[in-house]
């Protein structure tokens, strides 16, 4: 059975910009980022991306850039020795109202598709908002909020609307808790 971490972007793998990441120059990863996803390779977990990019949808970058910027995210993650096994993105604005846009399930569903996987009841959703949270409850995953990005402002909601969430300083706390749980079972099966 496959173990899947889906990761939102902005905010979780770099910081996040309210004037939209439309270049490679302006993606700035957070320092711990990739050892963090190196570390959940190395720990039997898939790791993949689900990213709402409406910044496409609204001219302000080309999905062209947006494949160089990936391009470069999975670069530099192959060099920390970690792999993204896949990089789903929604590239609609808001008002289309498409079935691929966080908070709806739809990019989490297709990776459970590609991944062919009969559930995502094993599998979590890490982001740093709301919506990515939203997300992950609908497709059935295990659900984390990051404090890095927007996430402190969203602490208290998720804290009383889906109080199951962990919160975490940041994706390498998260993974430090996720495998340092996975230790302590083990153990005490054994
Ligand atoms: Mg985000
Ligand atoms: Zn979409």
């Amino acid at each position: 059975m496959k173990k899947l971490v889906i990761l939102d972007r902005d905010g979780v793998i770099n910081e996040d910009s309210d004037a939209y990441i439309k270049s490679v120059e302006e993606w700035h990863p957070y320092p711990t980022a990739f050892s963090a996803i190196a570390r959940l390779g190395a720990a039997g977990w898939t790791v993949a991306v689900a990213t709402n990019q409406s910044g496409v949808g609204r001219g302000y970058y080309s999905e062209d850039t947006l494949a160089v910027i990936h391009e470069s995210m999975r670069e530099r993650a192959r060099l920390a020795g970690g792999e993204i096994a896949r990089i789903l993105h929604c590239p609609h604005r808001p008002e289309v109202g498409c079935e691929c846009r966080k908070p709806g399930p739809g990019m989490l569903l297709q990776l459970q598709r590609e991944l062919d996987m009969p559930s995502l009841g094993e599998s979590w959703m890490v982001g740093d908002s709301l919506r990515d949270i939203q997300a992950g409850i609908a497709a059935g995953c295990h659900t984390a909020l990051v404090e890095t990005g927007k996430g402190q402002r969203y602490i208290d909601q998720v804290r009383s609307a889906f109080p199951s969430t962990w919160i975490c300083r940041d994706l390498d706390d998260f993974v430090t808790r996720l495998i340092g749980d996975q230790i302590t079972g083990d153990q005490s099966q054994s």
